[in-house]
């Protein structure tokens, strides 16, 4: 536990910067489940063991045990984005919901939304149900607003969710002293609140999951990459996967793979946690619930109470590498890591000078027009599900289930809903995608600072033009 004194006031380098994450460390040394031993044929290959595959297999096996099932990672079942992020299980439907009603109709859309308020809670089932990450606590959502632009913007986030299906019961606005009753931010003048949020352990969840993927009897190859993909088999570095249906897992990965870049951008967010904070710390900040917590600027900042009394924070860092590149065990850049505690200090003063234990990063899928898709061609067979754009930890399940109805040719509620086989264009080739989303990440900033400083109601113009740069409007 640490106490602040004036002799440690100060230091609060992170003491591990990389190494996958904070949630997969503290679970302990990684034994590798064994590689692919040679070319195999199953009835169901799934590329990629994050939250997405382990999901369609968990679904797979609980409705046709008969299957087998072969899942194909190149590290270790959590070591994507499913090990690394914030641990905000949300309701929020990934992606713009404008997308998907013109992708599938309102209707669909509504659907859609509807679908992910019930996903929390399926999630919260299967986690209770297998005993996987007894950190789970849903106490709902905050998105806080510290001047008056972010304020105005979250109310119409609130006004503008009633036509996609939620209701007063669903999202509404905390003044100032409701706000200050549940957490206390500095200069926070309001906050958008939804209780259809839990936080989780990213790493129990995860690890939790694979190993009953496994007890269901899939196969899981860890240390086994992906080279090629296509109908009816996976071509790995260990030899060949042949099966009729194939679940391509693999989000902000999937640029790595031959024949696949410009489909998914892999934007990079980062992430620091503190070392458990002392009670008196604590009282100051008095967040005693453990709502996870957001911030209402444009370039995002996302936080969680743990349940061992730390804070985990993350924002975007630097975004984007040229040619998508990354660092591949998440490695933050020095830039990132002060702008991140700069925030934390920001948000909740009493952190000043606490330690912290560890930063990382981490790559997630963003399609050309931010939002995500679920798909299956029957042709080939060749499925596939991402492009969450940093709002995966609950989407995953609706669209792992999704895919499982997809694989086993079902047609069903959720292989109507809104996100369902849309196919957006491809990002721009290099340098012109480099440019771009390295251009409107730095666009955010000045709008933000702009917005801090001109204390009015309106949203910078600066916004707009990044947002129109991004694509997401
Ligand atoms: C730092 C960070 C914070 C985030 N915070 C949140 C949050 O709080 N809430 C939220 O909802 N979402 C959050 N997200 C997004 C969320 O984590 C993802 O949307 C979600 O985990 C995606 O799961 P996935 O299974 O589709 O992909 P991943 O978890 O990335 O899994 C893909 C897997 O494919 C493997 N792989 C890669 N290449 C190959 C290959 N060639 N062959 C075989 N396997 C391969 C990888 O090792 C990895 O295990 C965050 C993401 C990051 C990076």
């Amino acid at each position: 536990m640490y106490e602040k004194t004036s002799a440690n006031a100060g230091t609060v380098w992170p003491k591990v910067n990389g190494k996958v994450s904070f949630w997969i460390d503290q679970l302990g040394p990684i034994t590798k489940r064994e590689p692919l031993p040679s070319d195999i044929s199953v009835d169901v290959a799934i590329v990629g063991a994050g939250f997405t595959g382990l999901w369609t297999a968990y679904y797979l096996l609980q409705e046709r045990p008969d299957l087998s099932v072969a899942i194909i990672e190149k590290e270790f079942a959590g070591f994507g984005a499913s090990g690394r992020n914030g641990g905000w299980l949300s309701a929020e439907a990934p992606g713009k919901m404008d997308n998907y009603a013109n992708s599938r109709g309102t209707e669909a859309a509504v659907d859609l939304q509807r679908a992910m308020f019930t996903t929390v809670d399926e999630v919260l089932r299967v986690a209770q149900e297998h005993n996987i990450d007894d950190s789970i606590q849903k106490d709902g959502l905050l998105y806080v607003a510290t001047n008056d632009a972010q304020l105005e913007r979250l109310k119409q986030r609130v006004e503008d969710s009633a036509q996609w299906g939620w209701g007063p019961d669903d999202i509404g606005m905390l003044n100032a002293d409701e706000l200050a009753q549940r957490v206390n931010v500095q200069d926070a003048i309001g906050a958008l609140y939804t209780p259809h949020a839990a936080r989780v352990h990213p790493g129990r969840l995860v690890r939790g999951l694979a190993e009953v993927v496994e007890s269901l009897g899939a196969k899981i190859y860890e240390d086994t990459a992906a080279l090629r993909i296509e109908a009816g088999v996976v071509h790995t570095d260990r030899g060949r996967v042949s099966a009729k249906k194939l679940g391509v897992t693999l989000e902000g990965y999937q640029a790595t793979l031959a024949g696949r870049s410009r489909r998914m951008l892999p934007m990079n967010s980062s992430m620091i946690i503190t070392e458990p904070l002392s009670e008196k710390t604590w009282a100051e900040i008095g967040w005693h619930g453990a709502e996870t917590l957001g911030d209402g600027a444009h370039g995002f900042t996302y936080t969680q109470r743990t349940a061992d009394g730390r804070i985990a924070l993350g924002g975007r860092g630097v975004p984007y590498h040229y040619a998508d590149s990354f660092d591949w065990n998440g490695r933050t850049d020095e830039r990132a890591v002060k702008t991140m505690i700069e925030r934390l200090n920001t948000l909740f003063p009493a952190t000043q000078g606490v330690p912290i234990a560890h930063t990382w990063t981490g790559v997630l899928g963003v399609p050309r027009d931010w939002s995500a898709t679920v798909t299956l061609n029957p042709k080939t067979g060749i499925g596939m599900a991402g492009g969450y754009v940093g709002h995966g930890v609950s989407g995953t399940n609706l669209a792992g289930r999704t895919l499982k109805d997809f694989i086993l040719g079902k047609d069903t509620d959720l292989t109507h809903l809104g996100w369902v086989d849309r196919s957006p264009r491809k990002w721009e080739p290099e340098p012109l995608r480099w440019l771009g989303a390295t251009t409107f990440y730095r666009v955010y900033e000045v709008a933000d600072a702009q917005e801090n400083k001109n204390k009015t109601r309106a949203t910078s113009p600066l916004a707009n033009i990044a947002n129109t740069i991004a694509g997401r409007n």
